[in-house]
């Protein structure tokens, strides 16, 4: 917040000139330590360049991006020329001079704020201003407003209860970019007729005040009354009171009550003088400008929605439309790099031919060098598209996804493209069969839950169903209805958009997740226009696409589809799990250039490589049959003797666990030879429910693993929620770095219930059965310490005799430290994937480096050397959970540092075993302590 003090205010002021007033700005800022005087050579550069009028007496003079060496440190200077001072050649006179030092992009937020008091009319008051604290006062009061607009009207709502209505009101005002988050307070339900209820939710976040009114479709029972409507008042404690009780008084009429249940939303916004909804094309852009939306390239591009006699309007992300045209509006917008513009232009005036200029300034930087034109999404693409070179006969390298080989006919997939008439007449009418198509899609959906073969697909059908249940997807298209769109433009464009904020987020395997939206949208689409999708070919093929929708994948005839292959996409997608569920192999990542290939010729892939081959040689794909072949015999062979323990050459045996996310996994894998569960992802548990799941569904999920384990042990980790693995139930505000934020045992200790219930369900589960509990992503000693106490209290209520408790080694700090904290753990679980990505930096679900983060580099199995003579030196044992627990090349090194445990998916178990037990211990012990010496994750690999 800025805050202005006297102190930084010069009244009654003179200057002769423009001249002479920069002159008398650049002292003042010089003298109060903020620049140094030459800071005054930029002032003056940047009004050469444009003025800095704003408006209303106003001038906001700052220096150019290179005058920012004279800046010692940010800050405003405010300056009263009673007389004015003649600013530009329009004659405008200049009052008051809001002088700016800003060092970076801080200014954006000064002009933000004070930008806010210009709309008001306040050029007298500025004028005729006599003491600081006068002036001070107009700069920063805010009005008192109420907006009541159509926007915010919804009737007809399905709501079961007041509840219910209160969520539609603050889902509206949150789709619409009013509330940002609730922090649960409750509602204080205030009774304005039998028929009607009031909630105000007060916070200073909230820019401007907003009145919403959400109607039921049936009379709601509360207390005695039959409500059919609730008025949420959105309130920054500066509500214009009159207007709010005058809108009460309307509601409160007995003839108003009477229409409640029956008004359609442009009726009730008509009778409350509500602004209207009008039919608006819009079109969005991404600003690309270093600095964001300063006052230059906002100056420009006022300029040109000035041109336009219509009015144009524009709206950051989700925001609210202000004018395009005032400059200060767009200043107050306060936009960043990187941020949605949308230009909403009136209909039926020239402003409409105005949006893709506007668009297109925006694209080529208002005036300023912009480093690259492309959108991030486009950026991305770029590197794709620079890595593949694809040449007939040889191997095009990739990311791997799915292991295996797969030959067959390229198959190329292209998007369906949708028809349907833009705009429809009858809102409801579309609402309705809007509605219909949801509710056909939800349905199919859960018979493909019902009949999925694998976990891992029902839980992606089960997270599209709860997606197409969400308020807000469900809201913006509603909107779109409301303001004349047909139901399926309205969906698409709502949809389109919300993917592609969606794929232009920082952490890929959220940006993964757009695929996800897209697909629910497809399906949505395709009952809303009865559109087909395209036919198949009837021999084996390779699914060619340029990326796959969960549900591609998902529908796939297993028969015939040999292999995918995709130009974008990470390992980590839910496609590339799908398919590795599904056993197809899969290379993903490859690059715009497959959609070159041509429909029908042949290719080769192997997914456990990640590389394919377009019209491959004769004897390349000879070979590669033989070694499949050769695969298929070893894996037989190694099935046969899954259940038997694992012991090398020489007598060592080495424990093998399996690592679950699905309590009906279990069986499974203990018929694949599992001997213990080394890792159960709770969080995975979790999220196959629709909301946090109680202790008692808790205790009967886990009794299930423990049911099934009879009497093996069970090593479980408490909830991993935060960085790639949000829970949709769980809402955490969004973090720059994720990975690096609130996740784990840190979101645990900050939501000690959460973490104390599962501790308690688990404890009651096992009945006195081998449980083994492990706090996830420790990295400093007060966690596990804080974690410890939560279990303490827990047990001294929950006992359980045989309990172990240990820690994920996933952060560096905890193996450097091993030593210290093996004198308190019962174990050590070295969780290989998050202690690579954090020892050499590299995201694991970067779709480009995350081939570099080997957990086989010498750095990573240094710190795992470390843990398990640590752990062992006070008598603990160590397991291994990360993929490295399965990676063939892996293990004989694993097994000579010591590791006394490895837990890898089912799949893997048999032939792990079947390693083991060629290897002997002695030799593996030399292996791991030439691998030591190593410098990098090749010459590891190269070793074996
Ligand atoms: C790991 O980090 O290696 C691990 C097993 O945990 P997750 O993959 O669930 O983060
Ligand atoms: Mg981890």
């Amino acid at each position: 917040m800025l805050l202005l003090t006297p102190a930084d205010v010069t009244m009654n002021a003179y200057a002769a000139d423009k001249a002479q007033a920069l002159a008398l700005l650049a002292k003042i800022l010089s003298d109060d330590g903020f620049t140094a005087p030459e800071y005054l050579t930029g002032l003056q550069n940047r009004e050469q360049q444009a003025s800095t009028y704003l408006g209303q007496g106003i001038a906001i003079p700052h220096g150019t991006p290179d005058s920012r060496i004279h800046i010692h440190k940010t800050g405003v200077r405010l300056v009263h020329f009673a007389d004015g001072v003649v600013w530009n050649d329009d004659g405008d006179k200049v009052y008051l001079a809001v002088a700016v030092a800003a060092k970076s992009d801080e200014h954006l937020t000064v002009l933000k704020l004070l930008t806010k008091a210009l709309s008001d009319d306040i050029a007298l008051l500025i004028k005729s201003a006599k003491t600081a604290d006068e002036l001070i006062a107009v700069m920063t009061s805010t009005p008192n407003s109420l907006l009541v607009h159509e926007r915010f009207i919804k009737t007809g709502v399905a709501a079961k209860d007041i509840d219910e209505l209160y969520l539609t009101a603050t889902s509206l005002l949150k789709s619409q970019g009013v509330l940002t988050a609730l922090a649960g307070t409750e509602p204080k339900w205030l009774r304005l007729s039998k028929a009607l209820y009031a909630v105000v939710i007060e916070s200073k976040t909230i820019n401007e005040p907003v009145f919403s009114l959400v109607t039921s479709k049936n009379p709601i029972k509360y207390h005695k009354d039959n409500v059919y409507g609730l008025v949420v008042v959105a309130s920054n404690y500066h509500v214009d009171v009159e207007k709010l009780s005058s809108l009460y008084d309307q509601l409160m009429a007995d003839d108003f009550v009477q229409t409640l249940g029956v008004a359609s939303t442009k009726e009730l916004a008509v009778a409350l003088g509500a602004q209207l909804n009008e039919d608006w094309q819009s079109m969005s852009v991404i600003l690309p400008n270093a600095h964001g939306l300063h006052a230059r390239p906002a100056t420009v591009l006022s300029n040109i929605a000035k041109e336009a006699t219509g009015e144009i309007k524009v709206a950051l992300e989700q925001g609210a439309y202000v004018s395009a045209k005032s400059l200060t509006r767009l200043l107050s917008l306060g936009a960043t790099k990187g941020q949605r513009l949308t230009f909403i232009a009136q209909p039926n005036t020239d402003a409409v031919a105005f949006l893709p200029k506007l668009v297109q300034a925006v694209e080529e930087g208002l005036g300023e060098e912009i480093d690259v034109k492309i959108t991030p999404i486009l950026q991305e693409t770029l590197v794709f598209e620079s890595k593949t070179v694809i040449v007939d006969g040889q191997k095009t390298v990739a990311t791997s996804a799915s292991g295996g080989i797969a030959d067959g006919v390229a198959y190329l997939s292209c998007p369906m493209q949708f028809s349907y008439p833009m705009t429809a007449s009858d809102p409801k009418e579309e609402l309705a069969r809007l509605n219909l198509a949801i509710d056909d899609v939800k349905e199919d959906l859960k018979l493909l839950v019902q009949n999925a073969t694998k976990s891992s697909i029902a839980q992606i059908f089960t997270a599209h169903i709860a997606l197409l249940e969400d308020e807000e997807i469900i809201h913006g298209a509603k909107d779109g209805i409301d303001e004349g769109l047909s139901a399926a433009a309205a969906w698409h464009a709502h949809i389109e958009q919300m993917a592609k904020t969606q794929s232009s987020v920082a952490n890929h395997l959220l940006a993964q997740r757009a695929a996800d939206l897209r697909d629910i949208g497809q399906k949505v689409l395709i009952q809303l226009t009865g559109q087909q999708s395209s036919h198949k070919p009837t021999q084996p093929y390779i699914l060619v696409k340029e990326d796959l929708l969960p549900s591609d994948v998902a529908n796939l005839d297993t028969e015939l589809v040999a292999g995918i292959l995709t130009a974008v996409g990470g390992a980590s997608s839910h496609s590339a799990i799908v398919a590795r569920a599904l056993g197809i192999p899969a290379v993903v990542g490859a690059g715009m250039d497959v959609l070159g290939i041509q429909d029908g010729v042949r290719l080769l892939l192997d997914g456990t490589e990640g590389w394919f081959v377009v019209n491959p040689s004769h004897e390349l794909v000879q070979a590669c049959k033989q070694r499949q072949q050769e695969l298929a015999t070893q894996k037989a062979l190694a099935d046969a003797h899954a259940l038997e323990p694992a012991i090398t050459q020489d007598g060592h045996q080495v424990e093998i666990a399996v690592n679950i996310g699905n309590v009906n996994d279990t069986a499974g894998a203990v018929a694949c030879g599992a001997e213990a569960v080394g890792l159960l992802r709770t969080e995975l548990v979790f999220m196959a429910h629709q909301s946090v799941p109680d202790i008692d569904t808790q205790v009967s999920d886990y009794n299930k693993v423990f049911d099934a384990l009879a009497g093996r042990p069970l090593v479980v980790r408490t909830l991993d929620v935060g960085g790639d693995k949000p829970l949709p139930y769980l809402p955490l505000p969004a973090e720059e770095n994720p990975f690096l934020g609130v996740r784990g045992i840190r979101l645990s200790l900050r939501q000690p219930q959460l973490l104390k219930n599962q501790l308690i369900a688990l404890i009651r589960a096992s009945q006195g059965r081998d449980l083994r509990i492990m706090f996830p992503m420790v990295g400093r000693f007060e966690e596990w310490q804080a974690a410890k106490a939560i279990l303490k209290e827990v047990r001294q209520k929950y006992t359980h005799d045989n309990l172990q408790v240990g820690i994920m080694v996933e952060v560096p700090s905890v193996a450097i430290m091993a030593h210290r904290f093996a004198k308190e753990v019962d174990f050590f679980s070295i969780g290989t994937n998050d202690l690579t990505q954090y020892t050499l930096a590299i995201d694991r679900g970067h779709s480009l480096l995350s081939k570099e983060a080997d957990g086989l580099h010498p750095a990573v199995l240094t710190l795992i050397d470390q843990t398990v003579k640590a752990a062992h030196a006070h008598g603990k044992w160590v397991g291994v959970c990360g993929e490295l627990a399965g990676d063939k090349v892996a293990v004989p090194i694993l097994i000579g540092l010591g590791v006394d445990e490895l837990s890898m998916s089912s799949s893997s178990i048999a032939m792990t075993k079947a390693l083991i037990r060629q290897l002997t211990q002695t030799e593996c012990q030399a292996l791991a302590k030439r691998a030591l010496t190593c410098t990098t994750a090749d010459e590891v690999r190269a070793l074996a």
